[in-house]
């Protein structure tokens, strides 16, 4: 399976059991299949931090203003459900298979033990960015963007260490 932003062949991976598709060595995005996602309400915060280490290439372009095909359906384009220049994610999801594309952007490499003060500031900006600015209205919109939401909430809980993952 090739990578739906930068076309490189993505690295299969299991964490915990849940199968990832994981873009080592260029853009660091994964990919979830939607039964896959099923699966993380069952797994421990945290239990899927290994995935920020994801080793990126530098000055990989994944041209933020492009919408990228499905790397499962190949014919359908990813809906984009939020992005940040700033922080250099991005989330979009399959309006036909429901897989998940992340890009966790400045999240990636933050230590998965011992977390500086620091380290705890960028997350927690991180964080207010994603579920504040960009979530939170979502939340209320309809009840797909609702649950799109709630989803992008359980990934996050899965792939960020507990103590950088903001208090609910
Ligand atoms: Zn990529
Ligand atoms: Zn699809």
């Amino acid at each position: 399976m090739n990578c739906p932003a930068c076309n490189n062949e993505m690295k299969a991976l299991s964490v915990t059991g849940v199968k990832v598709q994981a873009c080592e060595g260029s853009c660091g995005g994964l990919w979830f299949e939607w039964r896959e996602i099923k699966k993380l309400k069952d797994r421990i915060a945290g239990a899927g931090a290994v995935l920020l280490h994801v080793e990126r290439a530098e000055g990989v372009h994944i041209f933020r203003d492009v919408q990228h095909p499905c790397p499962h359906c190949i014919h359908s384009l990813l809906y984009r459900h939020c992005f940040s220049r700033e922080f250099h994610y991005e989330i979009d999801q399959c309006a036909k298979c429901a897989g998940f594309w992340v890009d966790v952007g400045a999240l990636s490499g933050l230590p998965l033990q011992s977390p500086t003060e620091k380290d705890r500031q960028k997350a927690a900006a991180y964080f207010k960015n994603l579920f504040e600015k960009n979530l939170k209205p979502q939340h209320l919109a309809h009840p797909d963007t609702h649950e799109a939401a709630q989803t992008i909430h359980q990934l996050y809980r899965f792939f960020t260490p507990p103590t950088l993952f903001p208090a609910e």
